[in-house]
């Protein structure tokens, strides 16, 4: 049985007062299940970071709609602090998100926040950091990590709250390519590995294709919500939406239409090989 966690019914949103017309979320209907780990795409401005945002009760639908996250509705005041223990959020700018000048007390410093006991709190920020790859660096000092590293403390930071769930805001938009690899790679590890709720918003359709599921967003709604397959099986209708498919889907979907008996819905680079290889062979 698939447990919802996160649920979104009927949500709309609106930026400032109700004459201004500024609608970035339009009668969301969403449900993300325990366990699943989901990519969010769709243009800028399209209302991605709006609906993350309502995950942890940063925000709450203007109009009509409510939230659940764990049962809970995210517009219950006294209940907030549950909300955000359960979903966990990493932003774009990592710069933004270190609070402390030696790693393992960013890491820490949710958890303390939190009212954890010191020991609890040592074995927590120990365990996030093996998890992230970064454990040989408790005791540096953030600010002179590279980018990718300190997204990796980042998501630590939220390991260590526990949460059930890891919201991550386009972490890897700020990086370079070997950061990218970095943070992906965790994060895959956790969704994988560790039974982790992931939600990952991205501007690469690689990082996409890596997901169970990809929701695509255009315009404050949802246009697409479906395997990376169906979804990247769109073309015409991701550009249409000013979105790609991943390269190497483009390049088979191209040699599959100009007559090759290439499987048009290919996303992953192994899976081209195959073809590839099975059609020079054949
Ligand atoms: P995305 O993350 O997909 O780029 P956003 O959720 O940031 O999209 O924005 C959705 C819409 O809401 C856009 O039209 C954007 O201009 C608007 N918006 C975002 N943040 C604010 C804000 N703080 N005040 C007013 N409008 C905003
Ligand atoms: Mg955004």
């Amino acid at each position: 049985m698939q447990e919802t966690l996160i649920r979104c019914e009927n949500v709309s949103f609106q930026y400032g007062e109700e004459r201004d017309n500024l609608t970035a979320l339009k009668n969301i209907d969403l449900e993300i299940n325990r366990g699943e780990f989901v990519a969010i795409l769709g243009h800028n401005g399209s209302g991605k970071s709006t609906l993350a945002k309502h995950f942890n009760a940063v925000l709450t639908p203007t109009n009509e709609g409510r939230v659940l996250v764990g049962g809970i509705d995210t517009k219950d005041e006294e209940r907030v602090f549950e909300v955000r223990r359960q979903v966990g959020m990493v932003f774009q700018n990592p710069d933004n998100q270190i609070v402390a000048t030696v790693v393992e007390e960013d890491v820490a410093f949710a958890p303390e926040n939190l009212g954890v006991e010191p020991s609890e709190i040592r074995r927590r920020v120990d365990e996030a950091l093996e998890a992230v790859g970064m454990s040989e660096y408790k005791k540096h000092a953030p600010h002179k990590l590279s980018g990718g590293q300190k997204q990796r403390v980042a998501i630590a930071g939220v390991l260590a709250m526990q949460s059930d769930c890891i919201v991550l805001d386009e972490p890897t938009a700020m990086l370079d390519p070997q950061g990218r690899e970095q943070v992906i790679s965790t994060i895959v590890k956790l969704a994988r590995e560790q039974g982790k709720t992931v939600v990952l918003i991205t501007h690469f359709m690689e990082e996409a294709a890596l997901c169970d599921r990809v929701i695509v967003m255009n315009d404050g709604q949802i246009l697409l919500d479906g395997t990376p397959k169906e979804v990247f099986s769109k073309r015409a209708e991701l550009k249409s939406v000013g979105l790609s498919v991943p390269a190497v889907t483009e390049l088979c979907a191209i040699l599959n239409e100009s007559g090759l008996d290439i499987s048009p819905d290919i996303i992953s680079e192994e899976e081209c090989l195959k073809e590839v290889s099975r059609v020079l062979k054949g």
